[in-house]
């Protein structure tokens, strides 16, 4: 059938039995089944699967989609048979077949009843398989979860890069990469690396009204906190994320003791037993899951009520997507995290010891997470900006929901700060990380200010009547204000912007507000 003559809401009914499109899917459908390079920028539960399901359905030939996880791949090879009598019609490709599976696999592709054939980026680059698929129609290539390409992903795996090499040795097939992470850098190394730089884009916004975000300072009370917290939420469910899977134990034991009905779930847990705790929180027959980041992958439960952090994650794209479990029915979503500055040390003492890029990334994105938790700003408006999208805190939907904005801090006017924040970045010449440019202010001198003799500049030391937090908190409100800007290239040089250098020119009124002083709670219950 030609593009035009596709019926795609009839075949939208007849396949999934859903009535109308989700968000931006028709038009990525349309997007693809007209032969176009397409990516898809659209957060957890925004329905990308069905972007490529679909057309692969409804295309002649067979579609290759390259996911990273076997588990989830099996689950979605079960749910297209679902929708079919043949259950040749979705496969799996990889090492764990047996030779006649695959011999099954290859005659099912080629007598063309085979519509999606899920890969791992591992196995794409055998051989034996590049020359099958070489012989064989194919409808396009779907990559899920694309931005393991890019190393500023939160999940980067290296095979992912070698992926645009095999598809060109494949022909000129259409290929469409599908991703929940939105950061500019990231969408950006998935472009080039997938060398589809007029790709259509369509990104679905990130903004979840329904989620109410709290950060709290992490006190040794934290475990009666958190009890607290459930009980009112009695009944409800949830997940707990820990970092370690000590901790994990440690506070479903806590939570059993005192009553709730919750499991661990950790990758130190057998299978079986993963397995079996995964099935009784989907089937209700516990509230609560106490997990490490293992947990959460491919899970679609609608009613999670509330998502806690006990420890702040390590980037705010995971931050995002482990929130992002909450409310996904559209009804209530509580994500508390509990922050303490410790938990960044110890995230921090992690990356020592990996390549130093590695760690200025890992640096970088911690830097987003301290700011994240200690600003107190809109938390939504903060979020919302580092994935590369404005929002109004006053007006946008969802606007009211997080502690910040219920329990505003007090503004002040700050236009002669940021004017001379600003100068002081452009008198350094817009060579510099935020911690030099905040010592510059209050008058510090560490390696690199030495180093620059930025202490001999005309503005050093000119903000000394105010303290180091003051600068940092107006530094971050200023840059979600859009007149500076951290380059990422440089793991966060930061830089003045258009509308800096007029503030320079005609500076007006901003107000801001403090950060919140969590630097005091202390915490005795980490372990490490
Ligand atoms: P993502 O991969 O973006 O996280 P999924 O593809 O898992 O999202 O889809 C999330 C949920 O939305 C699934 O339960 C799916 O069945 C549902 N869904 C997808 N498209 C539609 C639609 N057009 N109408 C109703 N529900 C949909």
């Amino acid at each position: 059938m030609k593009p035009n003559e596709i019926d795609l809401h009839k075949e939208l009914k007849k396949y999934f039995g859903f009535n109308q499109f989700k968000g931006l899917q028709e038009q990525v459908v349309n997007s693809i089944i007209y032969g176009n390079n397409s990516f898809v920028i659209m957060p957890t539960g925004g329905g990308k699967s069905l972007c490529y399901q679909l057309p692969a359905l409804v295309q002649e030939g067979t579609a290759i989609v390259v996911s990273p996880l076997i588990a989830l791949m099996k689950n979605q090879v079960d749910a297209i048979r679902g929708l079919s009598s043949e259950a040749g019609i979705a496969h799996v490709l990889n090492s764990s077949l047996t030779k006649t599976e695959i011999n099954q696999v290859k005659s099912d592709i080629t007598s063309g009843l085979t519509k999606l054939l899920y890969v791992a980026p591992e196995s794409l680059t055998k051989e034996e398989y590049i020359q099958f698929l070489k012989g064989v129609k194919l409808s396009f290539v779907a990559i899920d979860e694309a931005h393991c390409i890019s190393e500023w992903g939160h999940d980067f795996r290296p095979e992912y890069r070698n992926l645009r090499n095999i598809i060109k040795q494949l022909g000129d097939i259409p290929i469409i990469g599908l991703t929940a992470t939105a950061t500019p850098k990231v969408q950006e190394d998935i472009l080039k690396n997938l060398d589809m730089p007029n790709a259509n884009t369509f990104k679905a916004s990130f903004n979840r009204a329904n989620l109410y975000y709290e950060v709290k300072p992490k006190t040794k009370n934290i475990e009666s906190d958190i009890i607290r917290f459930i009980k009112q939420h009695k009944g409800k469910s949830g997940v707990i994320y820990c970092l370690s899977r000590k901790k994990v134990e440690e506070i479903a034991h806590l939570l059993q003791v005192n009553g709730i009905s919750a499991v661990p779930y950790h990758a130190g847990l057998d299978a079986k037993t993963r397995a079996r705790h995964q099935d009784m929180f989907l089937m209700e027959d516990v509230d609560v899951v106490v997990a490490t980041i293992a947990f959460g992958m491919g899970i679609d439960k609608p009613d999670v009520r509330f998502v806690i952090h006990h420890d702040i994650p390590k980037s705010l794209e995971s931050y995002y997507q482990e929130t992002g479990r909450a409310g996904r029915d559209g009804g209530e979503g509580h994500c508390l995290a509990y922050y303490s500055y410790k938990d960044i040390e110890k995230l921090e003492k992690f990356m020592a010891g990996k390549p130093i890029a590695e760690q200025e990334i890992g640096y970088a994105l911690l830097q987003e997470v301290v700011a994240y938790a200690e600003t107190s700003m809109s938390r939504r408006k903060y979020l919302l900006h580092y994935f590369g999208e404005e929002f109004d805190s006053e007006t946008g939907d969802g606007a009211d929901m997080d502690d910040n904005v219920r329990n505003p801090k007090k503004k002040v006017e700050a236009k002669n700060q940021v004017e001379l924040l600003l100068k002081v970045v452009k008198e350094t010449r817009e060579q510099f990380k935020t911690k030099e440019i905040i010592l510059a202010l209050v008058g510090k001198v560490n390696a690199v200010i030495k180093a620059h003799k930025i202490d001999a500049q005309p503005l050093f030391s000119k903000g000394s009547s105010f303290d180091e937090r003051f600068w940092m908190a107006l530094l971050r409100q200023v840059l979600v204000a859009g007149y500076i800007r951290k380059d990422i290239e440089t793991y966060g040089i930061v830089k003045l912007t258009d509308k800096g250098h007029d503030f320079i020119d005609n500076p007006e009124s901003f107000m801001m507000s403090e950060d919140h002083e969590y630097s005091e709670a202390e915490d005795e219950n980490i372990v490490a």
